[in-house]
């Protein structure tokens, strides 16, 4: 993986380019301006980004959400930009909630699922594992300086944390309002170094040359049987690239993939 990698998003409002370390500071001088348009109610900025305290690219979305959004909408958002591979599970986790060392039972729960018990279901893994129901209003989950974890898989897990940067006295314009995200990442081709990554080869771990351009993943089909057949996943903007069968989002499209040289 390169060392250091540029992330910055365009501000849906202007159009202008920041870095990812000023993007939502900018996104507020607008966002306060839309007390005087919008309708009295409450909404939030939230920062999402990958969890790159192992490692990792920098990506990031920027999201307006309306106080009247369910935890399961922002879910289902998450899901379509940049999570959906195979409907795996998920769940919205408050890290000061959680109770170390609490246990729940893993055939209890799947039990109160298949049964349709799931109120019972949500308060028992509210209680054990800091666990924020998905039925729960952001009105009644954020507020200024929140901070909590989503997850997506609890298999081969694509770990995000959330932050909730600012808290407004009126609607949002939308349930949820994608406001700036990453643009396609600069990440080179692992072999010849000079071309975009397109194609990654998923039979190979983090230390050995598994992303690709399309001339060198041509060479490398020849050499790896398993990317000819099942190893081969596309190159995407998103947090789960290269994991499970995920292929890309199905929102916002067009800032999907790989990045393309100028
Ligand atoms: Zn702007
Ligand atoms: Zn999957
Ligand atoms: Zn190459
Ligand atoms: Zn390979």
């Amino acid at each position: 993986m390169q060392d250091k990698i540029k992330s910055e998003g365009k501000c849906c409002f202007c159009g202008k380019t920041f870095a990812k370390a000023g993007i939502n500071r900018h996104l507020k001088t607008h966002l306060e301006g839309k007390g005087l348009e919008n309708k009295e109610g409450i909404s939030f900025l939230l920062k999402v980004e990958s969890d790159t305290r192992y490692g990792g690219y920098p990506y990031f979305l920027s999201l307006w959400v309306d106080g009247g959004t369910t935890m399961k909408k922002l879910d289902a958002f998450l899901r379509e930009i940049w999570l959906e591979c195979c409907g795996h599970m998920s769940a919205f986790r408050n890290p000061a909630a959680r109770k170390n060392g609490a246990m729940w039972d893993f055939f209890e729960a799947e039990e109160l699922l298949a049964s349709g018990k799931t109120k019972r279901y949500e308060e028992l893994m509210e209680q054990t594992a800091g666990e924020i129901p998905m039925s729960r209003k952001a009105k009644d989950v954020f507020h200024q300086d929140f901070k909590l974890e989503y997850e997506y898989d609890f298999g081969s897990t694509t770990q995000l944390v959330i932050n909730v940067l600012a808290e407004y006295s009126f609607k949002a314009d939308k349930t949820v309002v994608l406001l700036s995200r990453n643009e396609p990442l600069e990440i080179f081709c692992e072999s010849c170094g000079k071309q975009p990554a397109t194609q990654i080869c998923t039979a190979h771990g983090w230390n050995e040359e598994s992303m690709f351009c399309e001339k060198c993943a041509e060479k490398h089909a020849k050499i790896c049987s398993d990317f000819e057949d099942c190893a081969a996943l596309p190159v995407v903007n998103s947090p789960r690239m290269g994991v499970c069968g995920y292929v890309g989002g199905t929102i916002d499209i067009e800032r999907d993939g790989s990045f393309v040289k100028k």
